[in-house]
């Protein structure tokens, strides 16, 4: 059974802050890797699409982070991305284009002024559910 925990480090959600914050008012979006729920590894990817509704990775940034992941022994964990205009879950597309069941997905979104996270995991059945986090050191 697959864990449904996610563990983090406070540099690493700034990590990822930084990276949606730079990609705003377009979407961002980027790759998690570790080992078992424990991140390692947090790698920004361009948005391809330069969209404020959509994304999709570029698949020359993908492969070569998917190869730093896997060198090192690690796996694909995650993947996050911003929705700069809500939702604060995963959209329809996000939901049917999943091409990653074993990873969470992380939805960075703003409010009031701050940027906030959500972690839920893609269930064919249910379309998504929320996952618990908890930090670890660097
Ligand atoms: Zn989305």
């Amino acid at each position: 059974m697959s864990s449904s925990n996610l563990s983090l480090s406070s540099e690493q959600i700034e990590e990822m802050q930084r990276h949606v914050e730079n990609c705003y008012p377009e979407e961002g979006c980027g790759i998690l890797g570790g080992f078992s729920d424990r991140v390692a590894w947090v790698i920004p990817i361009t948005n391809m699409l330069h969209s404020l509704t959509r994304y999709q990775m570029d698949p020359r940034e993908q492969i070569d982070a998917f190869f730093k992941i896997e060198d090192a022994g690690g796996k694909l964990i995650g993947i996050f991305h911003s929705h700069p205009n809500g939702p604060e879950f995963p959209s329809e597309s996000d939901v049917r284009e999943s091409a990653f069941p074993e990873a969470v997905h992380i939805i960075w979104h703003p409010l009031d002024e701050e940027w906030n996270y959500h972690v839920y995991r893609i269930d064919p059945i249910v379309g998504f559910v929320a996952v618990g986090i908890s930090l670890h050191r660097p």
